[in-house]
């Protein structure tokens, strides 16, 4: 089976599993630290924090700006749920705004849209945006920005899936006023299940690293409970596991940035199939092609795995799931309706090359001969 992508955990990465499994410490310490250090120096920031998910970083973004009930929060159409259910979660409303065809992100352009059609008392409410950098593309936070900031708004950057990638020479997480990354292992580096979360803000870092944490504060040796919070630590074992992987993460993109033009360079003759366009600052987490609109997806994504090649579509459009329903009106988000039902994510990562792109390529082409 050719894998939609696979963890890159080399020997290496396992000593130092071990290391820490023996070491007795299993729980946040040692490793974390070092883990949380390399992330700053990567993303030139003073300050990281583990925690154990992308969805916990996103939930203790919101928690930590004070987003709750009565608030209002805008979110992309096209995502992985987890960026709503963090709102959600928070007891705030969500207001979802449509993306861009080509970039498969929200623009100034789908906010001003939707700033537009925003009823008054969600104007009125208007506390945060969350912008995801989807599959590693850029989105461009810093004209959003510019819209929303004579609103008072906080923007807190989805990028679960982007590390590594850059806006105007910047990493993206440190764009907005919180950045949000994944380790999941669908992500270019994993520790099995993690996350992390950064801010300029010393004050929102010092919420949240309370809130990660039970509510705790230690400074020297009194310790106390300041206010109510959650368990959302991330272990020294899963740490441990991103650490050497993090040194790599820079010639891992590069290798997926030849691999992209690869595919293109394959797919380039046939028609059903558009290969993404955009390319400046992607960190190409995943590679999404969209399907002719006669192709029936579904099916292309049984018949590939029974050729022995895992596809699967990209993401959804989260307005249009059973969880969100009620905040839909038909048809408002045709961007993401379209990039949910034609999108397909191909195998990609670092440790395939043309042969690969050669296999699922034909494939492909035998797939939809079946289906044309
Ligand atoms: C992966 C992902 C998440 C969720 O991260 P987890 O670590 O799986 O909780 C959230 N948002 C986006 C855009 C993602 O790609």
């Amino acid at each position: 089976m050719i894998k939609l992508s696979k963890p890159n955990i080399d020997h290496e990465d396992i000593e130092r599993l071990i290391e820490t499994v023996t070491s007795g410490n299993l729980v946040y310490g040692a490793k974390g630290r070092q883990f949380e250090t390399k992330i700053s120096n990567l993303l030139n920031v003073n300050r990281s924090i583990s925690v154990s998910s992308g969805t916990a970083a996103l939930h203790l973004a919101c928690l930590a700006l004070g987003i709750g009930p009565g608030d209002t929060v805008l979110v992309p159409a096209f995502s992985f749920p987890a960026t709503a259910n963090a709102v959600a979660m928070a007891g705030a409303r969500i207001c979802f705004v449509d993306v861009e065809y080509d970039t498969y992100c929200i623009s100034e352009r789908t906010v001003k849209e939707s700033l537009a059609s925003l009823k008054s008392e969600d104007r009125d409410q208007l506390k945060a945006i969350i912008p995801v950098h989807e599959f590693g593309y850029p989105a461009p936070v810093t004209a959003i920005q510019g819209l929303l900031s004579d609103l008072g708004v906080s923007v807190i950057e989805d990028a679960a899936c982007a590390l590594g990638a850059s806006l105007g020479g910047k990493p993206v997480g440190t764009l907005g006023d919180v950045g949000c990354f994944s380790f999941h292992p669908r992500k270019t580096v994993t520790t099995g299940e993690g996350g992390v979360v950064i801010s300029s803000r010393e004050v929102i870092l010092n919420r949240i690293e309370r809130l990660k944490n039970h509510g705790i504060s230690i400074d020297g040796q009194s310790v106390e409970f300041l206010e109510p919070g959650l368990n959302y630590r991330l272990p020294d074992i899963n740490a441990a596991l991103a650490i050497g992987q993090l040194d790599k993460l820079a010639s891992w993109i590069s290798q997926r940035r030849e691999l992209a033009k690869i595919y293109k360079q394959r797919l380039a003759g046939i028609d059903e199939i558009t290969p993404p366009r955009l390319t400046e600052g992607h960190s190409w987490q995943t590679f999404m092609v969209l399907l002719d609109e006669k192709v029936d997806q579904k099916q292309i994504v049984y018949d590939m795995r029974e050729l022995g090649i895992e596809v699967n579509i990209g993401a959804y459009a989260i307005p249009n799931l059973s969880a969100y329903r009620n905040n839909l009106s038909e048809n408002r988000f045709q961007n993401a309706t379209k990039l949910h039902l034609h999108g397909l994510a191909l195998p990609f990562c670092e440790q395939y090359d043309e042969d690969t792109v050669k296999k699922v390529v034909s494939g492909i082409k035998a797939c939809l001969i079946k289906q044309l």
